[in-house]
Protein backbone atom coordinates (compact mmCIF):
# COMPACT_ATOMS: atom_id res chain seq x y z
CA UNK A 1 0.00 0.00 0.00
CA UNK A 2 1.17 3.70 -0.78
CA UNK A 3 2.34 5.54 2.43
CA UNK A 4 0.29 7.94 3.32
CA UNK A 5 2.58 10.65 5.32
CA UNK A 6 3.77 12.83 2.09
CA UNK A 7 -0.60 13.11 2.03
CA UNK A 8 -1.08 14.46 5.43
CA UNK A 9 0.20 18.04 4.91
CA UNK A 10 -1.18 17.94 1.31
CA UNK A 11 -4.65 17.68 2.59
CA UNK A 12 -4.11 18.94 6.08
CA UNK A 13 -1.45 22.19 6.07
CA UNK A 14 -2.81 22.96 9.33
CA UNK A 15 -1.28 19.66 11.28
CA UNK A 16 1.84 19.66 12.82
CA UNK A 17 4.03 18.15 10.62
CA UNK A 18 2.91 21.13 8.53
CA UNK A 19 3.56 23.92 10.62
CA UNK A 20 7.27 22.45 11.37
CA UNK A 21 7.91 21.95 8.01
CA UNK A 22 6.85 25.63 7.13
CA UNK A 23 9.47 26.28 9.89
CA UNK A 24 12.16 24.64 8.57
CA UNK A 25 11.41 26.25 4.27
CA UNK A 26 9.75 29.38 4.54
CA UNK A 27 12.21 31.77 3.47
CA UNK A 28 10.50 35.33 3.01
CA UNK A 29 13.18 37.62 1.62
CA UNK A 30 13.03 35.53 -1.55
CA UNK A 31 9.99 34.51 -1.91
CA UNK A 32 9.53 35.56 -5.56
CA UNK A 33 13.35 34.79 -6.17
CA UNK A 34 12.92 31.46 -9.27
CA UNK A 35 13.16 28.24 -6.75
CA UNK A 36 15.39 25.47 -9.08
CA UNK A 37 13.63 22.54 -7.05
CA UNK A 38 9.89 23.79 -7.36
CA UNK A 39 10.61 24.17 -11.35
CA UNK A 40 12.10 21.14 -12.21
CA UNK A 41 9.40 19.53 -9.90
CA UNK A 42 6.65 21.18 -11.97
CA UNK A 43 8.25 20.45 -15.38
CA UNK A 44 8.75 17.12 -13.80
CA UNK A 45 5.12 16.81 -13.11
CA UNK A 46 3.23 19.18 -15.06
CA UNK A 47 0.55 18.32 -18.01
CA UNK A 48 -0.11 20.77 -20.93
CA UNK A 49 1.77 23.81 -19.43
CA UNK A 50 5.26 24.06 -21.68
CA UNK A 51 3.46 26.37 -24.24
CA UNK A 52 3.37 28.92 -22.04
CA UNK A 53 6.10 29.99 -19.58
CA UNK A 54 3.33 32.18 -17.75
CA UNK A 55 1.65 28.59 -16.49
CA UNK A 56 4.41 27.34 -14.68
CA UNK A 57 4.43 28.42 -11.35
CA UNK A 58 8.49 29.77 -10.00
CA UNK A 59 8.17 30.10 -6.45
CA UNK A 60 6.21 29.24 -3.67
CA UNK A 61 4.33 33.07 -4.08
CA UNK A 62 3.08 32.27 -7.58
CA UNK A 63 2.01 28.49 -6.78
CA UNK A 64 -0.30 30.01 -4.18
CA UNK A 65 -1.87 32.60 -6.91
CA UNK A 66 -1.82 29.14 -9.47
CA UNK A 67 -4.08 27.70 -6.63
CA UNK A 68 -6.50 30.94 -6.23
CA UNK A 69 -6.57 31.09 -9.90
CA UNK A 70 -7.07 27.50 -10.70
CA UNK A 71 -10.25 27.65 -8.32
CA UNK A 72 -11.59 30.61 -9.74
CA UNK A 73 -11.47 29.50 -13.37
CA UNK A 74 -12.67 26.19 -12.48
CA UNK A 75 -15.86 27.98 -11.14
CA UNK A 76 -15.88 30.73 -14.30
CA UNK A 77 -14.09 29.57 -17.42
CA UNK A 78 -16.12 27.34 -19.50
CA UNK A 79 -12.60 26.81 -21.69
CA UNK A 80 -10.11 25.81 -18.69
CA UNK A 81 -8.69 22.74 -20.02
CA UNK A 82 -8.06 20.35 -16.52
CA UNK A 83 -4.28 19.19 -17.27
CA UNK A 84 -3.25 22.72 -17.27
CA UNK A 85 -3.19 22.53 -13.11
CA UNK A 86 -2.54 19.27 -13.09
CA UNK A 87 0.68 19.79 -10.63
CA UNK A 88 -1.67 20.82 -7.63
CA UNK A 89 -3.34 17.33 -7.29
CA UNK A 90 0.29 15.79 -7.38
CA UNK A 91 1.97 15.23 -3.42
CA UNK A 92 5.66 15.67 -4.78
CA UNK A 93 4.33 19.83 -4.51
CA UNK A 94 3.41 19.15 -0.77
CA UNK A 95 6.69 20.87 0.83
CA UNK A 96 5.68 24.14 -1.89
CA UNK A 97 2.22 23.74 -1.30
CA UNK A 98 2.43 24.09 2.41
CA UNK A 99 4.64 27.45 1.73
CA UNK A 100 2.07 28.53 -0.22
CA UNK A 101 -1.26 27.69 1.57
CA UNK A 102 0.79 29.91 4.44
CA UNK A 103 1.49 32.26 2.52
CA UNK A 104 -2.13 33.10 0.84
CA UNK A 105 -3.50 32.83 4.69
CA UNK A 106 -1.24 35.59 5.85
CA UNK A 107 -1.55 37.88 2.08
CA UNK A 108 -4.98 37.42 2.62
CA UNK A 109 -5.67 37.95 6.09
CA UNK A 110 -3.56 41.04 5.97
CA UNK A 111 -5.17 42.46 2.76
CA UNK A 112 -8.88 42.07 3.03
CA UNK A 113 -11.50 41.41 5.68
CA UNK A 114 -12.67 38.52 7.24
CA UNK A 115 -16.28 38.39 5.65
CA UNK A 116 -14.89 39.30 2.58
CA UNK A 117 -15.32 37.25 -0.69
CA UNK A 118 -11.20 36.53 -1.19
CA UNK A 119 -12.05 35.24 2.18
CA UNK A 120 -14.57 33.17 1.02
CA UNK A 121 -12.69 32.34 -2.20
CA UNK A 122 -9.35 31.12 -0.30
CA UNK A 123 -11.46 29.15 2.03
CA UNK A 124 -13.65 27.15 -1.00
CA UNK A 125 -10.41 26.63 -2.90
CA UNK A 126 -8.82 24.97 0.02
CA UNK A 127 -11.60 22.85 0.42
CA UNK A 128 -12.60 22.17 -3.44
CA UNK A 129 -8.21 21.16 -3.56
CA UNK A 130 -8.51 18.61 -0.69
CA UNK A 131 -12.02 16.98 -2.51
CA UNK A 132 -9.86 17.07 -5.74
CA UNK A 133 -6.75 15.51 -4.43
CA UNK A 134 -8.65 12.91 -1.93
CA UNK A 135 -10.35 11.52 -5.09
CA UNK A 136 -7.13 10.84 -6.67
CA UNK A 137 -5.89 8.08 -4.16
CA UNK A 138 -7.12 4.65 -3.99
CA UNK A 139 -10.14 3.69 -1.67
CA UNK A 140 -7.84 2.42 1.08
CA UNK A 141 -4.78 4.98 0.93
CA UNK A 142 -7.85 7.46 1.60
CA UNK A 143 -9.57 5.98 4.34
CA UNK A 144 -6.32 5.02 6.65
CA UNK A 145 -5.47 9.30 5.48
CA UNK A 146 -8.89 9.84 6.70
CA UNK A 147 -9.00 7.64 9.87
CA UNK A 148 -5.43 9.61 10.61
CA UNK A 149 -6.05 13.44 9.95
CA UNK A 150 -9.36 13.17 12.33
CA UNK A 151 -7.31 11.16 14.65
CA UNK A 152 -4.98 14.71 15.10
CA UNK A 153 -7.52 17.39 14.50
CA UNK A 154 -8.08 18.06 18.36
CA UNK A 155 -12.06 19.72 17.73
CA UNK A 156 -13.13 15.95 16.50
CA UNK A 157 -13.20 14.73 20.16
CA UNK A 158 -15.30 17.68 21.43
CA UNK A 159 -17.56 17.86 17.85
CA UNK A 160 -21.36 18.97 18.20
CA UNK A 161 -23.79 17.93 15.38
CA UNK A 162 -24.39 21.74 15.54
CA UNK A 163 -21.11 22.49 14.76
CA UNK A 164 -22.14 20.69 11.56
CA UNK A 165 -24.54 22.49 10.81
CA UNK A 166 -23.67 24.00 7.73
CA UNK A 167 -23.06 20.83 6.21
CA UNK A 168 -26.39 19.40 6.96
CA UNK A 169 -28.24 22.16 5.73
CA UNK A 170 -26.46 21.92 2.16
CA UNK A 171 -27.42 17.96 2.29
CA UNK A 172 -23.71 17.34 1.83
CA UNK A 173 -24.48 14.98 5.05
CA UNK A 174 -27.78 13.96 6.92
CA UNK A 175 -27.90 13.85 10.29
CA UNK A 176 -29.58 10.68 10.39
CA UNK A 177 -26.09 9.47 9.14
CA UNK A 178 -24.54 10.78 12.17
CA UNK A 179 -23.72 8.73 15.02
CA UNK A 180 -24.63 11.14 18.04
CA UNK A 181 -24.04 10.69 22.03
CA UNK A 182 -25.07 13.24 24.01
CA UNK A 183 -25.17 15.72 21.17
CA UNK A 184 -21.66 14.55 20.25
CA UNK A 185 -20.83 13.14 17.05
CA UNK A 186 -18.52 10.09 17.22
CA UNK A 187 -16.20 9.43 14.78
CA UNK A 188 -12.96 8.22 15.53
CA UNK A 189 -12.46 4.49 16.46
CA UNK A 190 -11.22 5.58 19.85
CA UNK A 191 -14.11 7.47 20.58
CA UNK A 192 -16.20 4.69 19.62
CA UNK A 193 -14.75 1.82 21.62
CA UNK A 194 -14.71 4.46 24.38
CA UNK A 195 -18.38 5.19 24.21
CA UNK A 196 -19.73 1.69 23.34
CA UNK A 197 -17.91 -0.04 25.50
CA UNK A 198 -20.29 -2.03 27.94
CA UNK A 199 -22.08 -2.88 24.23
CA UNK A 200 -19.37 -3.71 22.50
CA UNK A 201 -16.63 -5.29 25.03
CA UNK A 202 -17.19 -9.00 24.20
CA UNK A 203 -16.94 -8.57 20.55
CA UNK A 204 -13.89 -9.62 18.60
CA UNK A 205 -11.00 -7.36 16.68
CA UNK A 206 -12.91 -7.85 13.33
CA UNK A 207 -16.94 -7.08 14.09
CA UNK A 208 -15.73 -3.95 16.32
CA UNK A 209 -13.97 -2.93 13.04
CA UNK A 210 -16.26 -3.96 10.80
CA UNK A 211 -19.23 -2.32 13.25
CA UNK A 212 -17.54 1.01 13.19
CA UNK A 213 -16.75 1.09 9.83
CA UNK A 214 -20.50 0.28 8.73
CA UNK A 215 -21.98 3.01 11.58
CA UNK A 216 -19.48 6.21 10.59
CA UNK A 217 -19.94 6.31 6.72
CA UNK A 218 -16.85 7.10 4.85
CA UNK A 219 -18.39 9.88 2.72
CA UNK A 220 -19.31 11.31 6.26
CA UNK A 221 -15.78 10.89 7.96
CA UNK A 222 -14.32 12.91 4.63
CA UNK A 223 -16.81 15.43 4.58
CA UNK A 224 -16.74 16.21 8.41
CA UNK A 225 -12.85 15.77 7.95
CA UNK A 226 -12.98 19.33 5.46
CA UNK A 227 -15.47 20.74 7.39
CA UNK A 228 -13.14 21.10 10.24
CA UNK A 229 -9.82 22.11 8.51
CA UNK A 230 -11.75 24.63 6.61
CA UNK A 231 -13.09 25.63 9.98
CA UNK A 232 -9.77 25.81 11.75
CA UNK A 233 -8.35 27.67 8.55
CA UNK A 234 -10.84 30.47 9.56
CA UNK A 235 -9.76 30.47 12.97
CA UNK A 236 -6.02 30.66 11.67
CA UNK A 237 -6.83 33.76 9.10
CA UNK A 238 -8.76 35.57 12.32
CA UNK A 239 -5.63 34.82 14.12
CA UNK A 240 -3.58 36.39 11.57
CA UNK A 241 -5.67 39.68 11.61
CA UNK A 242 -5.34 39.95 15.54
CA UNK A 243 -1.70 39.65 15.19
CA UNK A 244 -1.25 42.05 12.59
CA UNK A 245 -2.68 44.83 15.45
CA UNK A 246 0.33 44.16 17.30
CA UNK A 247 3.54 43.21 14.33
CA UNK A 248 4.38 44.55 11.46
CA UNK A 249 3.65 42.25 8.53
CA UNK A 250 6.61 41.44 6.05
CA UNK A 251 6.88 43.33 2.84
CA UNK A 252 6.88 40.43 0.69
CA UNK A 253 3.51 39.34 2.11
CA UNK A 254 2.07 42.99 1.37
CA UNK A 255 3.35 42.53 -1.91
CA UNK A 256 1.39 39.16 -2.41
CA UNK A 257 -1.42 40.66 -0.82
CA UNK A 258 -1.39 42.82 -3.88
CA UNK A 259 -0.55 40.93 -6.57
CA UNK A 260 -3.89 38.45 -5.16
CA UNK A 261 -6.20 41.68 -5.28
CA UNK A 262 -4.68 42.56 -8.91
CA UNK A 263 -5.42 39.11 -10.15
CA UNK A 264 -8.36 38.81 -8.86
CA UNK A 265 -10.07 42.09 -10.85
CA UNK A 266 -7.99 40.48 -13.79
CA UNK A 267 -9.64 37.46 -13.60
CA UNK A 268 -13.13 39.51 -12.50
CA UNK A 269 -13.14 41.56 -15.22
CA UNK A 270 -12.14 38.56 -17.65
CA UNK A 271 -14.61 36.34 -16.69
CA UNK A 272 -17.66 38.75 -15.04
CA UNK A 273 -21.19 38.24 -15.78
CA UNK A 274 -21.10 41.72 -16.85
CA UNK A 275 -18.04 40.96 -19.71
CA UNK A 276 -20.19 37.81 -20.72
CA UNK A 277 -23.45 39.81 -21.26
CA UNK A 278 -21.15 42.44 -23.66
CA UNK A 279 -19.73 39.88 -25.72
CA UNK A 280 -22.94 37.81 -25.94
CA UNK A 281 -25.44 40.76 -26.03
CA UNK A 282 -26.46 40.71 -29.82
CA UNK A 283 -23.08 43.06 -30.81
CA UNK A 284 -20.74 40.37 -30.94
CA UNK A 285 -18.09 42.02 -28.80
CA UNK A 286 -18.32 44.95 -31.34
CA UNK A 287 -18.43 47.27 -28.64
CA UNK A 288 -15.37 45.72 -27.01
CA UNK A 289 -13.74 46.54 -30.47
CA UNK A 290 -11.58 50.08 -30.17
CA UNK A 291 -14.09 53.17 -31.31
CA UNK A 292 -14.40 56.71 -31.70
CA UNK A 293 -15.04 57.41 -27.52
CA UNK A 294 -18.23 58.52 -26.05
CA UNK A 295 -18.47 60.54 -23.52
CA UNK A 296 -22.02 59.70 -22.64
CA UNK A 297 -20.04 56.50 -21.22
CA UNK A 298 -17.43 57.55 -19.19
CA UNK A 299 -17.73 56.97 -15.91
CA UNK A 300 -18.02 59.52 -13.22
CA UNK A 301 -14.70 58.74 -11.92
CA UNK A 302 -13.40 60.13 -15.34
CA UNK A 303 -15.78 62.95 -16.11
CA UNK A 304 -14.53 64.10 -12.58
CA UNK A 305 -11.01 63.79 -13.55
CA UNK A 306 -11.72 65.97 -17.27
CA UNK A 307 -13.57 68.41 -15.49
CA UNK A 308 -10.83 69.45 -13.48
CA UNK A 309 -9.50 67.69 -10.32
CA UNK A 310 -8.62 70.16 -7.74
CA UNK A 311 -7.29 68.27 -4.43
CA UNK A 312 -3.66 67.57 -4.09
CA UNK A 313 -3.49 64.02 -6.09
CA UNK A 314 -3.87 66.05 -9.52
CA UNK A 315 -1.13 64.29 -10.82
CA UNK A 316 -1.77 60.80 -10.82
CA UNK A 317 -5.28 61.17 -11.40
CA UNK A 318 -4.22 62.46 -14.74
CA UNK A 319 -1.10 60.68 -15.87
CA UNK A 320 -1.24 57.06 -14.08
CA UNK A 321 -5.27 57.32 -14.01
CA UNK A 322 -6.81 58.85 -17.10
CA UNK A 323 -3.90 58.75 -19.61
CA UNK A 324 -4.45 54.91 -19.65
CA UNK A 325 -8.26 55.13 -19.04
CA UNK A 326 -8.70 57.07 -22.26
CA UNK A 327 -5.92 55.05 -24.53
CA UNK A 328 -7.12 51.93 -23.53
CA UNK A 329 -10.93 53.03 -23.53
CA UNK A 330 -10.14 53.70 -27.63
CA UNK A 331 -7.67 51.52 -28.36
CA UNK A 332 -7.96 48.18 -27.02
CA UNK A 333 -10.70 48.39 -24.51
CA UNK A 334 -10.52 44.49 -24.11
CA UNK A 335 -7.28 44.41 -22.54
CA UNK A 336 -7.85 42.41 -19.65
CA UNK A 337 -9.95 40.04 -22.10
CA UNK A 338 -6.35 39.02 -23.85
CA UNK A 339 -3.16 37.74 -21.73
CA UNK A 340 -0.82 39.17 -24.01
CA UNK A 341 0.94 42.80 -23.83
CA UNK A 342 -0.06 44.44 -26.81
CA UNK A 343 2.26 48.24 -27.72
CA UNK A 344 -0.22 50.89 -28.30
CA UNK A 345 1.13 51.01 -32.03
CA UNK A 346 -0.36 47.50 -32.56
CA UNK A 347 -3.84 49.65 -32.59
CA UNK A 348 -2.86 52.75 -33.88
CA UNK A 349 0.08 52.49 -36.21
CA UNK A 350 1.27 56.37 -37.23
CA UNK A 351 -0.07 57.39 -33.93
CA UNK A 352 -3.05 59.51 -36.05
CA UNK A 353 -5.82 58.23 -33.42
CA UNK A 354 -3.54 59.14 -30.57
CA UNK A 355 -2.66 62.76 -31.74
CA UNK A 356 -5.95 63.98 -32.63
CA UNK A 357 -8.80 61.96 -29.92
CA UNK A 358 -6.60 60.76 -27.18
CA UNK A 359 -4.07 63.18 -26.18
CA UNK A 360 -6.59 66.30 -26.72
CA UNK A 361 -8.58 64.76 -23.62
CA UNK A 362 -5.72 64.39 -21.40
CA UNK A 363 -4.11 67.68 -22.52
CA UNK A 364 -7.99 69.26 -21.83
CA UNK A 365 -8.02 67.51 -18.17
CA UNK A 366 -4.15 68.83 -17.69
CA UNK A 367 -5.87 72.32 -18.33
CA UNK A 368 -8.87 71.88 -16.47
CA UNK A 369 -7.03 71.25 -13.14
CA UNK A 370 -6.64 73.55 -10.29
CA UNK A 371 -3.78 74.52 -10.76
CA UNK A 372 -3.06 73.70 -14.29
CA UNK A 373 -1.03 70.68 -14.53
CA UNK A 374 2.00 71.69 -16.88
CA UNK A 375 1.85 75.04 -15.65
CA UNK A 376 3.40 74.56 -12.65
CA UNK A 377 4.95 70.91 -13.94
CA UNK A 378 5.44 70.58 -17.02
CA UNK A 379 7.37 67.24 -16.54
CA UNK A 380 4.13 65.67 -16.25
CA UNK A 381 4.30 65.70 -20.16
CA UNK A 382 7.51 63.40 -20.53
CA UNK A 383 5.30 61.28 -17.47
CA UNK A 384 2.71 61.03 -19.42
CA UNK A 385 4.29 59.61 -22.58
CA UNK A 386 5.88 57.29 -20.60
CA UNK A 387 2.53 55.55 -19.57
CA UNK A 388 1.87 55.45 -23.27
CA UNK A 389 4.77 53.10 -24.03
CA UNK A 390 7.09 56.05 -25.27
CA UNK A 391 9.47 56.71 -22.60
CA UNK A 392 10.88 59.72 -20.81
CA UNK A 393 10.53 62.26 -24.01
CA UNK A 394 8.40 65.40 -24.31
CA UNK A 395 6.57 63.97 -27.43
CA UNK A 396 5.01 60.89 -28.41
CA UNK A 397 6.82 59.19 -31.42
CA UNK A 398 7.10 56.01 -32.63
CA UNK A 399 11.48 55.65 -32.77
CA UNK A 400 10.68 55.48 -28.62
CA UNK A 401 7.54 52.82 -28.34
CA UNK A 402 8.72 50.58 -26.06
CA UNK A 403 11.38 52.54 -23.81
CA UNK A 404 8.58 52.13 -21.30
CA UNK A 405 5.41 50.15 -20.82
CA UNK A 406 1.99 51.14 -21.82
CA UNK A 407 0.29 51.59 -18.07
CA UNK A 408 -2.98 49.51 -17.79
CA UNK A 409 -5.96 50.94 -16.94
CA UNK A 410 -6.48 51.31 -13.01
CA UNK A 411 -8.83 48.87 -10.86
CA UNK A 412 -11.71 50.58 -8.76
CA UNK A 413 -10.57 49.15 -5.63
CA UNK A 414 -6.91 51.26 -6.61
CA UNK A 415 -8.93 54.07 -7.48
CA UNK A 416 -10.69 54.50 -4.01
CA UNK A 417 -7.57 53.98 -2.36
CA UNK A 418 -5.30 56.23 -3.76
CA UNK A 419 -7.81 58.60 -6.15
CA UNK A 420 -10.77 58.25 -3.37
CA UNK A 421 -12.07 62.04 -4.11
CA UNK A 422 -12.50 60.83 -7.92
CA UNK A 423 -15.27 58.07 -7.22
CA UNK A 424 -18.56 59.04 -6.73
CA UNK A 425 -20.50 55.67 -7.74
CA UNK A 426 -23.53 55.26 -9.61
CA UNK A 427 -25.64 52.42 -10.26
CA UNK A 428 -23.55 50.98 -12.58
CA UNK A 429 -20.47 50.54 -10.92
CA UNK A 430 -22.42 48.20 -8.75
CA UNK A 431 -21.38 45.51 -11.32
CA UNK A 432 -18.16 46.10 -11.82
CA UNK A 433 -14.50 46.33 -11.13
CA UNK A 434 -12.85 48.74 -13.33
CA UNK A 435 -13.70 51.79 -14.77
CA UNK A 436 -12.91 50.52 -18.58
CA UNK A 437 -15.42 47.96 -18.18
CA UNK A 438 -17.79 50.44 -16.80
CA UNK A 439 -17.64 52.27 -20.37
CA UNK A 440 -17.79 49.02 -22.24
CA UNK A 441 -20.70 48.71 -20.39
CA UNK A 442 -22.84 51.44 -20.71
CA UNK A 443 -21.50 51.73 -24.29
CA UNK A 444 -23.09 48.67 -24.76
CA UNK A 445 -26.14 49.72 -22.98
CA UNK A 446 -26.43 52.89 -25.07
CA UNK A 447 -25.92 51.19 -28.22
CA UNK A 448 -28.57 48.94 -27.29
CA UNK A 449 -31.38 51.41 -26.33
CA UNK A 450 -30.42 53.39 -29.00
CA UNK A 451 -31.10 50.83 -31.69
CA UNK A 452 -34.19 49.68 -29.92
CA UNK A 453 -35.57 53.68 -29.94
CA UNK A 454 -34.40 53.77 -33.50
CA UNK A 455 -36.66 50.55 -33.92
CA UNK A 456 -39.52 52.22 -32.23
CA UNK A 457 -39.01 55.37 -34.19
CA UNK A 458 -39.64 53.27 -37.34
CA UNK A 459 -42.80 51.62 -36.19
CA UNK A 460 -43.92 54.65 -35.15
CA UNK A 461 -43.98 56.04 -38.75
CA UNK A 462 -45.53 53.19 -40.35
CA UNK A 463 -48.53 53.21 -37.88
S1 LIG B 1 -16.78 52.65 -8.85
FE1 LIG B 1 -15.13 52.57 -10.32
S2 LIG B 1 -16.03 53.29 -12.23
FE2 LIG B 1 -17.41 53.89 -10.61
S3 LIG B 1 -16.79 55.98 -10.12
FE3 LIG B 1 -15.72 54.62 -8.70
S4 LIG B 1 -13.76 54.21 -9.66
FE4 LIG B 1 -15.10 55.06 -11.24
Amino acid sequence: MESNSKWIGFINPLSSESQELLRENIDLENLFENNKELIDIILNIGEGIFDNDEKIPKNPAELGLKRLEWFFREKNDKQLKINEYSYLYNPQIEKYDIISFHLLAQAIGYKFNINSREVKLFLESQNRLMEERLSRISPELREELINNILSQLSDVTNLKWTDLLSLIETKKIFLEDLLIKNSKVILTEEDFREYYYEDIKNWDERRIKMVYEKIIGKQVKDEIMRQLIITNTEEYLKKIKEKLNIIDIHHSIKKLGELIEEMLNILNEKYSTVYGEILSGGLNGENLKGEKLIKDAFPPCVLSTIEGVKSGNRNDAIVLFLTSFISYSRLHPNVFKLDQHMNLSDFDPNLKITYDEILPIIYEAAENAVPPLFKDQPQEKINITSKLGFGMHNEVELNHEGETKWYTPMSCDKIKMHLSNLCHPDKICKKIGNPITYYSYKKWLLQRDGNSNSKNNEANKKK
